[in-house]
């Protein structure tokens, strides 16, 4: 009976031994997401990682006259984008993703009616495509980080590049700089 009263005892302690393991990790793998953008989690300026995201995906996540134009390449009206003639001090992000695009100090007063630009931020902020729709020739500018649709790419543009990136002001967003007198 001592016997059998020691053996119930061990199994107790084995099976709360068992129990002991190391605390259960806190599997808190939920994206922290951007308080602008509480419904898309892809949206970082922090995360430079290339993203894959199906277009489907982004249907659910981006506001519809976003998503027109990043992922069905549709164009804003000239002269009617919230940056067109907007002269911020600051960093222009895709809307999209978060990445960071081009600084107002390379924004210059085009008279195409879209924000323009003559070099984006970093050599990959962007990634550029051939674009032969609607009977021309151009240069598509896409996001680096998520593909998106910004706009195009055109040689007219001011010194020193020549460069013009004729942005649609829908795809950015604009953070002004913090310490700007
Ligand atoms: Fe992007």
């Amino acid at each position: 009976m001592k016997h059998i009263t020691t053996l119930f005892i061990l199994i107790i302690f084995a099976l709360l031994s068992c129990s002991n393991t190391p605390a259960s990790q806190n599997n808190n793998s939920k994206a922290m997401t951007d308080p602008q953008h509480p419904n898309n989690p892809y949206y970082s300026r922090t995360d430079t990682a290339v993203l894959n995201v199906s277009n489907a995906e982004w249907k659910k996540v981006l506001p519809d006259s976003i998503y027109e134009v990043a992922r069905n390449k549709d164009t804003e009206r000239p002269f009617t984008g919230k940056y067109w003639d907007f002269e911020g001090l600051g960093t222009y992000y895709c809307a999209v993703c978060g990445n960071a695009l081009f600084r107002s100090d390379s924004k210059f007063g085009s008279s195409c009616g879209w924000p323009s630009f003559f070099e984006a931020l970093r050599k990959n902020s962007v990634i550029y495509k051939s674009d032969t729709s609607y009977g021309m020739s151009r240069t598509e500018v896409l996001c680096g980080r998520c593909g998106s649709h910004l706009g195009h790419l055109f040689d007219d543009g001011p010194p020193p590049t020549g460069k013009r990136f004729c942005m649609n002001s829908i795809v950015l967003d604009f953070e002004p700089d913090k310490h700007t007198k």
